[in-house]
């Protein structure tokens, strides 16, 4: 390994997980690649999902649309979040759907249409409590309106109505129903105004997992993707998935210290006895969260070791006690490995969630995929 960590991402493990939703929601599936697939590496992620009979992809960007289809995949694409002087005509030529959340958008991608000659696919967004992006209130039926006039005009054509839900990880969700049949009046009004919409789409994983109801033609699926159960169980979870990632390293420093020795800045962290510590290449700027100070803990050796002191930007010390540790020692730092920490750990030490602890894993840090069945050593 020539990085100082890696990530190494089993890329059988997402079509695993692929399979494991499809079996339970029984639709189609958008694999939601967008932060470079979670951290994983939107590219490869991507490859694996459609290998594994995802239908669909999913990204935030036009940017991160393009770069999939840069890389020469061809399969049916979603953009969902878009500047209103975004290159629509890119989009447009690349062939990705384009979702909509307000007629100033719409306005600007028929007129993309109209330069590049071919109607945009597109996907209507509707706001069903989250509050963020999505048409609400009388904005849905007037922007619903204006994509049947374009419609009928042959600037664009709608496939999808869609729309994202605010705590489906929550178990007994009372936002959740009232979402779902804010959605459905949606629906309602966009097919009495004559759309024809044949991808209708609320769920992401969570729901996708656990609420029927929410399924409708296809499930958004982003942390279910990665193995990361959406509802916090460690372990192996209850719907069977499996984490992807592994972040690893390596012991680059082993010191014997006497008690009373501070360790890193601060220090915030004296030793209580003689031990030993063992210095870890990766900080913060790796995704190390400086907030699961205190709390973290690594794979080394044998056991859980924990992490000591600051987590600084490009460090960290582990206190192994008595036992045996050497330079170029491997250490999970989180991983699919049930005995190592989960990411969902990671997070609750950090106060967060996982995917902002997925999505923070650094520049710097190597990126290795595999496929099931490789070894990870
Ligand atoms: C990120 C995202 C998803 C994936 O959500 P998970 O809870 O990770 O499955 C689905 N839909 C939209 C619109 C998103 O932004």
């Amino acid at each position: 390994m020539s990085a100082l960590a890696e990530a190494v991402v089993d890329l059988g493990a997402i079509a695993g997980n692929v399979r494991t939703v499809a079996a339970v929601t029984g639709t189609d599936l958008m694999a939601v690649v967008k932060a470079d697939g979670f951290g994983h590496g939107a590219v490869p992620v991507a490859r694996a999902a459609l290998g594994a009979g995802a239908g669909w992809l999913g990204v935030t960007s036009a940017a991160e649309a393009l770069a999939l289809r840069d890389a020469g995949i061809t399969a049916p694409a979603l953009s969902w979040l878009h500047r209103p002087d975004d290159d629509f005509a890119a989009l447009i030529r690349a062939g990705v759907d384009v979702g909509v959340s307000t007629t100033t958008h719409l306005h600007a991608i028929v007129d993309a249409a109209r330069q590049v000659g071919v109607p945009a696919t597109v996907q209507l967004k509707v706001d069903t409590g989250l509050s963020r992006n999505g048409a609400s209130g009388d904005d849905w039926p007037e922007m619903v309106a204006w994509a049947r006039k374009y419609e009928v005009e042959g600037g664009i054509q709608v496939r999808g109505v869609w729309s994202h839900l605010a705590d489906a990880d929550v178990p007994g969700s009372q936002c959740l129903p009232r979402q779902v049949a804010t959605f459905e009046e949606a629906l309602r009004i966009a097919r009495h105004a004559g759309l024809h919409p044949d991808l209708v789409h609320l769920a992401n994983s969570a729901a996708a997992l656990s609420a029927a109801g929410t399924r409708f033609d296809l499930c958004r699926v982003g942390l279910a993707l990665y193995g990361v159960d959406p509802f916090g169980a460690s372990g192996p979870g209850a719907f069977g998935l499996r984490p992807a990632l592994t972040l690893r390293t390596t012991v680059v420093n082993v010191k014997r210290v006497p008690a009373g020795t501070g360790v890193s800045y601060g220090p915030e962290y004296v030793t209580g006895r003689a031990t030993t510590l063992a210095l870890l290449p990766l900080g913060y700027a790796d995704g190390l969260p400086r907030a699961a100070e205190g709390r973290a803990q690594v794979w080394l050796g044998d056991r859980r070791r924990p992490i000591v002191g600051r987590i600084a930007m490009d460090q960290c010390v582990v206190d192994v006690g008595d036992l045996p540790v050497a330079i170029g020692d491997p250490v999970v730092v989180f991983g699919a490995d049930d005995a190592a920490p989960s990411v969902t750990e990671w997070a609750r030490w950090a106060g967060t969630n996982p995917h902002e602890i997925l999505t923070g894993i650094g520049a710097r840090v190597g990126r290795h995929h595999i496929h099931e069945g490789a070894h990870i050593s």
